[in-house]
């Protein structure tokens, strides 16, 4: 009997994972508009040290990523950031993370009070979780970030920790973002106990090992591994779906895109999913730049305090290169949905007040002698109050033998990306 046919439109990690957890299944195609597979993965270089333009790593505390990583040969590559130690620059200095916080929201008072991150003022009013009474039931039950958090700690807790930090891994805002969409734990944590805090400490336990892991050589060793194995058409945008000729299709690309190739009906749910823009900025620095060894990963800024860059990665201290000592790397993300400031500004400008402020944070003594510019637009998918509902609309609005996965649904980080590769590739496979 002749194998199934099954079209992947998109060669990004959720594609890529699509097609390999189809292949003994079905003869597949992975159709990619561009030259390239990863998508928003992409391992580059600044004067020969390898720097990621997009993500750097991934969540090492649930398996999807690591698991897929080791069936493709790649476990020895794995390795974790050389520090875990972060920063919040606000209050006029670069102030340490908290330990023991869940996505920024904390569990113990005291790591909040020594970091110094919220004033002493916010500090009393986060107290207030512990002693307020349990919000009353009803009302909506999708609610933002800032709603239930906020209530909970106040409005320091959120501006300062929870928005840099959650609110930074989709370039959203909390009083935007759906929190059982972005953190379910918490949601559910908040749903269970009056005090967000006991709530959260007697949630699941943290389990051991590191957070997060990367590759050795880069991201980009784990998309071409899996093009590797896979059937990849480059340079082939899809348009209508009708072309492929397949018995099901996988759409493995942002919503916006996925929309042009569905019924109206479901396009229109698709088209209703946001998206922020991006840029990263890598600076090199001679090492005598910077006034003194860094200690960490890197730092986050709050939105409320109008600084252009939303967050810098210590790449150097992070990512240790042999041989590479002497150069500095750092990278800055900036833009957030709401905030293009740094996307209308050309490369030269956006360099020159980045360095800016950096410079104000760190010390930094010099100007960078080299830099890289990536600009990532409509990047970030916004998982908005409703989101969870908007994607089963969509999943049953389409025909039956297409999915939708990726980044736009149930997660955007890459190991949520794979983890939905697989729930896409069974969802096809009986088509
Ligand atoms: C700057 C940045 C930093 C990030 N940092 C992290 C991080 O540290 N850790 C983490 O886990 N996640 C991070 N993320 C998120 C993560 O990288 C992405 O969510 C994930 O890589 C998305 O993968 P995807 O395959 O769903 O989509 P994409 O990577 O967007 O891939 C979609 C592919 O579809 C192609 N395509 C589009 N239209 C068509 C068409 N009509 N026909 C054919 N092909 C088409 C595109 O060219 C693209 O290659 C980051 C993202 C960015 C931008």
């Amino acid at each position: 009997m002749p194998r199934p046919e099954v079209a992947v439109v998109g060669g990004g990690i959720t594609g890529l994972a699509t097609a390999w957890f189809l292949r003994d299944r079905a003869a597949v195609t992975v159709y990619e508009a561009s030259g390239r597979v990863g998508g928003k993965i992409e391992t580059t270089s600044l004067l020969g040290v390898p720097v990621e333009a997009g993500p750097d790593t991934f969540l090492a505390r649930v398996p999807w990523a690591v698991d897929l990583c080791k069936a493709l040969g790649l476990g020895d590559e794995l390795v974790a950031p050389a520090t875990g130690k972060a920063y919040v620059w606000t209050r006029g200095r670069l102030r340490p993370l908290p330990e023991g916080t869940v996505l920024g929201v904390p569990r113990r008072l005291g790591p909040l009070a020594r970091a110094g991150i919220v004033s002493p003022w916010g500090l009393a009013r986060a107290g207030l979780d512990l002693v307020l009474p349990r919000p009353p039931a009803g009302g909506a039950d999708d609610r933002s970030v800032r709603e239930v958090i906020g209530k909970r700690f106040g409005p320091e807790v959120v501006n300062r920790l929870v928005e840099p930090l959650l609110g930074g891994i989709h370039a959203g805002r909390a009083d935007r973002l759906s929190l059982a969409a972005v953190a379910p734990q918490v949601a559910e944590a908040a749903g269970r106990s009056r005090s967000l805090l006991l709530g959260l400490r007697s949630g699941p336990a943290a389990g051991n090992g590191p957070v997060f892991l990367g590759l050795r050589g880069g991201l980009q060793t784990l998309v071409d591994r899996l093009a590797k194995e896979v059937d990849v058409r480059l340079n082939t945008p899809v348009e209508p779906l009708a072309d492929l000729g397949a018995d099901a299709v996988v759409l493995a690309v942002p919503a916006y895109a996925a929309a042009r190739l569905v019924p109206a009906e479901a396009a229109r749910e698709l088209e209703a999913i946001e998206y922020a823009s991006v840029v990263t900025v890598t600076l090199a620095y001679a090492p005598d730049a910077l006034p003194g060894p860094l200690d960490g990963s890197g730092f986050l800024v709050p939105r409320v305090d109008g600084r252009l860059i939303t967050a810098c990665t210590w790449t150097s201290s992070k990512w240790p290169q042999p041989g590479a000592d002497g150069v500095v790397l750092l990278r800055a993300s900036a833009g957030r949905i709401g905030d293009d400031r740094a996307l209308r500004l050309d490369d030269e400008a956006l360099v020159g007040r980045i360095h800016g402020e950096l410079a104000e944070a760190m010390g930094l003594r010099a100007p960078p002698t080299g830099s890289l510019v990536s600009r990532w637009l409509r990047s970030f998918p916004q998982y908005d109050i409703g989101h969870v509902a908007r994607v089963a609309r969509i999943e049953a609005l389409l025909p039956p033998n297409v999915a939708v996965a990726g980044a736009a649904y149930r997660g955007v980080g890459i190991a949520a990306c794979i983890h939905d590769a697989e729930r896409a590739a069974s969802a096809v496979a009986p088509h």
